[in-house]
């Protein structure tokens, strides 16, 4: 049985004047201890985010795949935790329009973020364009196949979110959210097998607020959400984590 994962991705917003959200939203997580609830802030927030937030698990949004070395303004898995980070999104739709990041890019931060002890969020969704060539299934499996054999939900959660959703106010229909996670969830067998099908988690990302959380939720195959703009704030978020409770 997978606990629902409600995780919150800040983007670039956050200046030590919100931390009185994060208190909200921590102290709103640990009325709701049926669900899994994380903030992901900026770099420069996670260890007063994390001074802030309790036993809830605070993490970045992005991580260099190297360990250290010659990358000037990145940031390594190992700095990380020693900021107090408990996990890290990586190959979000944002990074791989703006930093021109592939899969293989994303893939390589997530095993580097799994090394440093770090559980990973892999996002993964179809362009507007994809999505009218009836390409969603083929492109989420080319985003999600270099999963390894070994891939357990104990270190990694699958975010499936439309590239077309984020932030714009539409989402896909129900039919094609719980389509898309159980063709992910069958692509997760065939790589991983059925301990790693079982075990990891699906979030809907895209435009998840607190009126169509509670039906997005109860679909099939959706363990959670990743939610930008309504995790903001507690007034919406924690809505957000009681329909998932
Ligand atoms: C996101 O940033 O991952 C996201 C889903 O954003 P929004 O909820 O604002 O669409």
């Amino acid at each position: 049985m997978r606990r629902k994962f409600i995780a919150g991705n800040w983007k670039m917003n956050g200046l030590k004047a919100q931390l009185g959200e994060v208190e909200s939203i921590a102290g709103a997580a640990s009325d709701n201890s049926g669900v899994d609830v994380a903030l992901c802030v900026p770099f420069t927030l996670i260890a007063p985010a994390v001074a802030a937030a309790g036993s809830m698990p605070v993490g970045a949004q992005d991580v260099h795949a190297a360990q250290s070395g010659a990358h000037t303004g990145c940031i390594s898995a190992a700095m990380l935790t020693e900021t107090g980070a408990g996990l890290v999104i990586v190959g979000h739709s944002e990074r791989r329009a703006d930093q021109c990041e592939s899969s293989g890019d994303a893939w390589a931060k997530a095993l580097a973020a799994r090394g440093a002890g770090l559980h990973v969020i892999l996002c993964c969704g179809e362009t507007e364009e994809e999505r009218d060539a009836g390409q969603t299934e083929a492109v989420v499996a080319e985003q999600i196949a270099a999963i390894p054999g070994d891939a357990h939900g104990d270190w990694l959660t699958i975010a499936y979110e439309p590239r077309w959703a984020i932030g714009t106010g539409k989402t896909p229909t129900e039919d094609e959210i719980a389509a898309t996670h159980g063709a992910i969830r069958a692509k997760l067998g065939e790589l991983a097998g059925k301990e790693a099908a079982d075990t990891i988690r699906i979030l809907y990302g895209g435009s998840m607020n607190p009126a169509n959380a509670a039906a997005i939720l109860a679909l099939s195959d959706v363990d959670g959400g990743l939610i930008g703009g309504a995790s903001l704030t507690a007034e919406k978020f924690v809505p957000i984590i009681e329909a998932a409770a």
